[in-house]
């Protein structure tokens, strides 16, 4: 298990039918309609498009780019005070145009580097729920020539090494 960019103890995703291969594959997956082919996030149980049923998840290759971000300095909630300033970034993967997905760039280096149009790949944050014991594996974002992330798991390099 991971430490997780904001608190350990901070609210975890309420799973579901179809969030659950988005926040447990290990690997960007993004949900596709088969009916008017293109792809949709956050996952729903029906297209927002042409509010067809024909959907499935599709593997991402984890490489995106920054669409725009925010850079938190006044904590709305208390728990997240020790995490400031914290980022908040929304990322267009580029074999999914027009999705954006959201997460945190977790290289410290961020406030110097962190720009719209900035390239990055995605790593992963596991933590297991304590309610369910289910293990997730939150997506988080580095820059595409940053260093690994020494708390994150990139479960994609994992998988290829061994
Ligand atoms: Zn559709």
């Amino acid at each position: 298990m991971s430490t997780r960019y904001l608190p350990s103890d901070w609210t975890l995703p309420e799973l579901t039918d179809w969030n659950r291969p988005f926040f447990t594959a290990g690997r960007l997956t993004i949900q596709y309609c088969t009916d008017c082919a293109d792809y949709q996030h956050p996952p729903l149980d029906f297209c927002h498009r042409c509010q067809g049923e024909g959907l499935e998840y599709r593997e991402s290759a984890g490489t995106g780019t920054v669409d725009n971000y925010s850079v938190v300095h006044h904590a709305g909630n208390s728990r997240l005070k020790e995490s400031l300033p914290y980022n908040v970034v929304l990322v267009e993967p580029a074999d999914a145009p027009g999705v954006l997905v959201l997460g945190n760039l977790v290289d410290q280096d961020w406030p110097d580097r962190l720009r719209i149009g900035a390239s990055v790949r995605c790593v992963f944050a596991e933590v297991a729920d304590p309610g369910t014991g289910e293990v997730l594996r939150l997506p988080q974002w580095t820059f595409a020539d940053g260093p690994e992330p020494a708390v994150f798991t990139d479960v994609d390099r994992r998988r290829s090494a061994s």
